[in-house]
């Protein structure tokens, strides 16, 4: 955990471009590389969207925790493909509803090891913790996360904006349905990833521009992603863009000039 840190950042590839820093990079961050930019400024030109979808989709999560803390009672989270600490980070958002939620975060790039520490100063009464692992290994996430949460209790399980790395050949669903399958009665799936439904021809550019890279990304139909939520039942209002996912529930957030959906599904299901 934080005393890797400097192996952690030995590793950091600063050659080619990375998903977690050019995200970094859409939020107006300092995490970033001049390659991560370079991919940035090229689908930000190809998109204006882009880093308005990553900010509708930070906003996205923000509500989606907050209504699961306060109106469903969930007290332990699973956020896997954490990303470079943004705040509020979910263990902030999480913790300013209930003081003794507990929060493990996962990601498998050196990069979000390197400031786990900005994601694991929560409350005294809670638990936040980091673990470096990949999603497509989902037994080795249960197991160390089973450690500092109880799956025999409500857990929200976060993979917000992560499933679009991972094509359904690397075991997309299967791996979701395993993690889905851990958790107990009232837990969440709170998912959020690509889609080109809204707009084909630019989201088909920069999934071109991120394979130039070298970065695998996948866009959904709505059915491909309703796919994750099988034998889930769907919150309203569904399936929808990330935007316009209970915007009503918004706390502080920046308007968005823009009218139209951000090309980012999202939805939150509950295991009965
Ligand atoms: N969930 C955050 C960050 C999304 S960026 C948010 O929505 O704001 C996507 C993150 O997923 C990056 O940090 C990237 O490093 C991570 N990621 C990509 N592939 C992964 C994998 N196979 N296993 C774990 N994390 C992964």
């Amino acid at each position: 955990m934080t005393g890797t840190e400097p192996a952690a950042v030995q590793r950091i590839d600063t050659t080619k471009p990375h998903p977690a820093r050019v995200y970094d990079w859409y939020l107006g961050g300092k995490d970033n590389y001049p390659v991560d930019e370079a991919l940035g400024r090229q689908i930000a030109s190809l998109s204006g969207d882009a880093p308005r979808a990553a900010r509708a989709n930070r906003w996205f999560m923000n509500r989606a925790t907050r209504q699961l803390v306060a109106n469903a009672g969930i007290r332990q989270f699973l956020d896997i493909g954490t990303g470079i600490p943004t705040e509020p980070n979910l263990h902030q958002i999480a913790q300013q509803v209930a003081t003794d939620a507990r929060v493990v975060y996962v990601d498998n790039d050196p990069i979000v090891l390197a400031h786990a520490g900005a994601l694991l100063r929560g409350t005294e009464e809670g638990v936040t913790e980091y673990i470096e692992a990949d999603v497509r290994e989902p037994r080795t996430i249960l197991e160390q996360a089973g450690r500092i949460l109880d799956f025999d209790r409500p857990v929200a399980l976060s993979l917000i904006a992560l499933m679009h790395f991972v094509a359904a050949e690397d075991g997309a669903y299967d791996l979701v349905d395993t993690l889905v399958g851990a958790l107990a009665p009232g837990s969440a799936l709170v998912l959020s990833a690509m889609t080109a439904d809204f707009e084909p021809e630019n989201v088909r550019r920069g999934i071109e521009a991120y394979a130039a890279g070298g970065v695998t990304l996948v866009a959904r139909t709505r059915d491909e992603f309703g796919r994750f939520f099988k034998g889930l039942d769907v919150l309203e209002p569904g399936i929808v863009s990330v935007k316009d996912w209970r915007p009503e529930l918004a706390v502080n957030e920046a308007p968005d000039p823009a009218a139209g959906p951000v090309s980012l599904y999202g939805a939150v299901g509950i295991k009965s």
